[in-house]
């Protein structure tokens, strides 16, 4: 009796993976679709200088507007992108147009765009990384490479040397969602990072949870310490933005500072402000006269 309800587990467990892998196949195929039609489209979220309110830069955010499926989120396709080896793809497109939309932006603004650990390992990464960016005439310094401690643990000495190339090819570099994976402190000064960003849990725990508020004034001077800048992610509230503020972060960002946007619209807004600022100066400059 044990070896046939045994037998009819592994039937259960069999059909469930072949649905799995099914739907996986599925899904690839409609990311490679996906990519063909142009479904993709990078959002825009500002990031803030905490002490002036200015907006030094936007995080570019990939979302995939579905023609069944409507808008869905990075967190529903960037995984399975990852294991099929898709993110390749996916991770050139969102440089090529991360490029483009710096290049429509005013030169003080710096983009930040996600790197995901498996775009980082590729052999070819560097290489594409550097065509991309020479062949749409940004300068290297207005973007910002965002990745995760899961880049750093596998192979030290390769992450270093690619972190390096990066760093001497001009790029800048941050560490998400810091706090929440293996962090370890000795990546900090072993890494040439220039920014840090402290993960939305700390921030969203800011007030209510004891532990929270050290976490973050430690990350904060901690990061300071070493030269780095210190942004905080996920700020929703005006007493989050306040303490972090006060603490000595350097950058706010979250929807209290500003919604992710289509892109689209979001340039549109930063040119609108550009012109509502230009027209400023030129108004005093006649005032003058
Ligand atoms: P992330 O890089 O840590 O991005 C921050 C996430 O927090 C974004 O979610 C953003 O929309 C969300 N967020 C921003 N402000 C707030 C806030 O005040 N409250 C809350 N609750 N959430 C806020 P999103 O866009 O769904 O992206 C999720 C993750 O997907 C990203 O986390 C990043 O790891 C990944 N991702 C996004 N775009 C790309 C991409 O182009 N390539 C790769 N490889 N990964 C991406
Ligand atoms: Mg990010
Ligand atoms: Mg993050
Ligand atoms: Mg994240």
């Amino acid at each position: 009796h044990a070896k046939k309800s045994g037998r009819s587990t592994f039937r259960i467990y069999r059909r469930g993976m072949d649905e799995l892998i099914e739907k996986r196949r599925a899904l690839e195929a409609d990311i490679e679709r996906g990519l063909e039609r142009e479904e993709f489209e990078l959002y825009l979220q500002p990031r803030v200088a905490a002490r002036s309110g200015d907006v030094v830069g936007y995080e570019a955010l990939i979302r995939w507007n579905h023609p069944e499926r409507g808008m869905v989120s990075p967190g529903d396709f960037i995984p399975v992108a990852e294991v099929s080896g898709k993110i390749i793809a996916l991770g050139e497109w969102v440089v090529r147009e991360a490029c483009r939309l710096a290049s429509l932006c005013p030169d003080h603004l710096h983009l930040s765009l996600n790197v995901s650990p498996v775009q980082f390992r590729h052999p070819d990464f560097l290489s594409h990384l550097d065509r991309i960016v020479r062949v749409s005439g940004i300068a290297p310094q207005r973007l910002e490479l965002e990745i995760t401690e899961s880049v750093l643990i596998d192979d030290d000495e390769r992450a270093l040397s690619i972190l390096t190339h990066l760093k001497s090819a001009g790029f800048r570099i941050a560490l998400d969602d810091f706090g929440t994976g293996y962090s370890s402190l000795s990546y900090l000064s072993r890494y040439p990072f220039d920014v840090i960003k402290i993960d939305r849990s700390f921030v969203a725990a800011l007030g209510t949870e004891e532990a929270a508020n050290s976490i973050v004034r430690t990350i904060i001077d901690l990061g300071r310490g070493l030269g780095m800048r210190v942004v905080a992610e996920g700020v929703e509230t005006i007493e989050q933005a306040v303490h972090l503020s006060e603490t000595g972060c350097d950058e706010l960002q979250g929807y209290l500072l500003g919604r992710p946007l289509p892109a689209a619209e979001a340039v549109t807004e930063i040119t609108n402000t550009l012109v509502r600022e230009l027209q400023q100066v030129a108004g005093l400059a006649a005032h003058r006269e």
